[in-house]
């Protein structure tokens, strides 16, 4: 089944402010929410759905994606599966999690309600730039990224070595408080120790009691050969790094490919185009063609080949993805017209096209006159 555009599912325009986008989730979700629409499955459908749709857009990188890809950024099986490979992204707490966020904060008095402790860390996005032939090969690349890590002086906890948290009295260390709006009873996340149940007495320096400090980190991304421009490639954990101690999210490292001077590629082929002089093409003649691998190839050019022939070279082209097999390779011919003849060069073509008159040599062009004659009725 199609999934409905996350834009459409909010009613709002593409290009919908933060606030904009919190208002209509805030609405369609009050709207089919469980506890309005008792056992009415399709309210909860489209709860969920709303809800999925929000949490992509207020994410800035993930609304940058789906704008990008659509759905397809964040489908499974993209491309790669299993340990390390792509899938979608996981959703940092559930469905009830930002209703729950969003409405701690409509009565939250003015408390920032939504960061809460133990959230996942944000999945970061990497765009790489490839040559055809990394594409090829495969490659192990080497990157930089500045994201945040857990602080190594409080091991991500927030509070000074050798001190403990206490716990918070607000919510008696639930981490949840409970409060009527309007016919629901909502069971929020604690305004003051931010969902933890814990609160820090000595908030460590060096993270000012974050857990969280900015850090450049080197990652090593193998890219295997036959990717193409948009395959995503999920470094799983290596986005930001949780708060107090949650899991990290995951970095994905978007491929594109760079344009190539010699190659085009579609798919799995290659295509090449290979100039030949006019005179190889009506006498034949053998030419050498470059190979992606950086080989060459012989390739027999018959007589009277035509300009646009296309010579089809089997598993000579690119490398297909967890594949052993390779694509193929498409010389496509350009005929080259002679400019610039010498004196004796004219004469002996013009003594070719007077010899070409009497002989059928261009059926072609012969055909299309005649066509031409017909059409007009001449
Ligand atoms: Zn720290
Ligand atoms: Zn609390």
């Amino acid at each position: 089944m199609a999934k409905i555009d996350y834009y459409e599912l909010l009613i709002v325009s593409r290009e919908a402010t933060a606030e904009e986008l919190k208002k209509a989730y805030r609405k369609q979700a009050m709207k089919y929410h469980p506890d309005r629409n008792p056992g009415n499955q399709e309210a909860e459908q489209k709860f969920k759905e709303v809800s999925e749709a929000y949490e992509v857009l207020r994410d800035d990188q993930k609304r940058a994606a789906y704008d990008r890809y659509g759905h397809a950024a964040f489908e499974q099986g993209g491309g790669f599966g299993g340990a390390g490979g792509f899938g979608g992204f996981d959703f940092a707490g559930g469905v009830g999690d930002i209703f729950e966020e969003m409405f701690g904060e409509m009565f939250g008095g003015g408390q920032r309600g939504g960061r809460q402790a133990g959230q996942r860390g944000a999945d970061l996005r990497y765009d790489m730039n490839l040559s055809l032939e990394e594409a090829f090969t495969g490659i192990e690349k080497t990157i930089k990224v500045a994201s945040l890590v857990a602080c190594e002086a409080c091991n991500g906890s927030g509070a000074t070595k050798g001190t403990s948290k206490s716990t918070c009295s607000t919510c008696d260390g639930h981490g949840r408080v409970r409060a009527q709006q309007g016919f629901f009873t909502i069971e929020r996340v604690c305004p003051t120790c931010q969902g933890a149940g814990q609160v820090i007495k000595d908030p460590c320096k060096k993270c000012q009691g974050k857990g969280r400090v900015r850090k450049e980190r080197t990652l090593s991304v193998s890219i295997p050969a036959g990717v193409e421009s948009g395959t995503r490639i999920r470094l799983s954990g290596e986005g930001e790094a949780g708060i107090h101690g949650a899991h990290a999210g995951d970095l994905y490292v978007v491929l594109s490919l760079t344009g190539h001077p010699l190659f085009r590629r579609d798919g799995p082929n290659l295509y090449c185009r290979v100039p030949i002089p006019m005179t190889t093409a009506a006498l034949g003649g053998k030419i050498r063609v470059p190979v992606i691998d950086g080989s060459t190839v012989d390739v027999e050019v018959k007589s009277g080949t035509q300009a646009g022939h296309q010579l089809r070279q089997r598993s000579k082209g690119m490398s297909v993805l967890r594949s052993s097999s390779r694509g193929d390779l498409y010389v496509e011919l350009a005929v080259e017209t002679p400019s610039r003849l010498s004196k004796r060069q004219k004469e002996l073509l013009e003594e070719f096209a007077l010899e070409s008159e009497k002989s059928k040599t261009h059926p072609e062009s012969e055909g299309f006159f005649e066509k031409i004659k017909d059409a007009l009725g001449v």
